[in-house]
């Protein structure tokens, strides 16, 4: 049982909108902060689409809506926050504007609330030591779309307290999701596995050995992935792929995790994926 009842949430993106939309429908309500008006009502708009299309494929009552919806407040301040036993931070991948973000927290919350945040790439023991709440800090990786996705990656800072670790494990549980447990590391574990599978892929393709269909259909068919890397990196962008491959080599100072050549080039080329129109596949 968790005894979260009002999660914060800073950001009302694609991610900070689709925690809010998982906790809502678990019943839990929600207080979603964003810098803007515009942005909070892009959020709340997108939660609401979202959930037509339950209802639509008849995983959802119209009844059900509103209820989901009337437990989502949307706010540009801070000073909402005031009430949530947990705090999520899902805004902007920026190391600077998360410390903000983060100190700016700790002088509205009370002391024992904990915070979270969604980062995909920023350490989790480096943000809790800029906190005053290091033992009540934790990562909290959802996946895009949120609301699809079962796996919520628990990352424990060094600092991170068992009471914190429990009580984020237990609200990922009532909120239907998959919790694993993960130490504090560049990646986590997922990214940390997928992307230098995606960049071996690019190995192979600029070795020649197959082309960029078989090698999809080889990883699709041999491994029961539903897309393949090549396909997968076109729609994480080349260019993320190659950021998060340029962060491992610099942390973990491992040859192994050196770039491609080939996603390089493509990256230096503007072939950044389906954003671009054109990657390994034109769009
Ligand atoms: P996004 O750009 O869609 O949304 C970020 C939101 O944060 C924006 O609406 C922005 O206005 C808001 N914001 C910026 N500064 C703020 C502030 N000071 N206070 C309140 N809100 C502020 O980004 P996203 O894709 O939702 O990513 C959010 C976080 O989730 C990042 O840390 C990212 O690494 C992580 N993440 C993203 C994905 C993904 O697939 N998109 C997956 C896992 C984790």
């Amino acid at each position: 049982m968790s005894s979260i009842q009002t999660v914060g949430i800073i950001g009302a993106g694609t991610m900070g909108n689709g925690i809010a939309q998982a906790c809502a429908v678990s019943g839990i309500r929600v207080v979603m902060v964003d810098v803007a008006q515009t942005a909070v009502d892009k959020g709340l708009a997108t939660v609401a689409g979202s959930l037509d299309r339950l209802i639509k494929k008849e995983k959802l009552t119209a009844e059900g809506k509103a209820a989901a919806l009337a437990l989502i407040k949307g706010s540009t301040s801070y000073d909402d926050l005031k009430g949530a036993q947990l705090v999520i931070e899902a805004a902007t991948e920026n190391e600077g504007l998360k410390v903000k973000i983060l100190q700016q927290l700790d002088g509205i919350l009370a002391s024992e609330v904990i915070v979270a945040t969604n980062t995909s790439s920023i350490s989790i023991t480096k943000l809790a030591a800029a906190t005053k709440r290091a033992d009540k800090f934790i990562g909290m990786h959802f996946f895009n779309p949120v609301p699809m996705m079962a796996l919520v990656e628990i990352i424990r800072g060094l600092q991170t307290s068992d009471a914190t670790h429990d009580a984020v494990k237990a609200l990922a549980e009532a909120l239907g999701k998959t919790p694993i447990t993960v130490k504090n590391a560049p990646g986590f574990v997922v990214n940390r596995i997928l992307v230098p599978m995606i960049n071996e892929a690019f190995f192979v393709l600029a070795e020649g050995i197959a082309t960029p269909e078989d090698i999809d259909a080889g990883m699709k068919l041999g491994t029961n992935q539903p897309i393949g890397p090549l396909a997968l990196a076109d729609m994480i962008g080349l260019d993320v792929c190659l950021a998060v491959m340029n962060v491992y080599m610099a942390e973990f100072n491992d040859s192994k995790y050196r770039p491609a050549p080939l996603l390089k080039e493509m990256v230096a080329a503007g072939w950044l994926g389906r954003k671009t129109g054109r990657g390994v596949y034109t769009y």
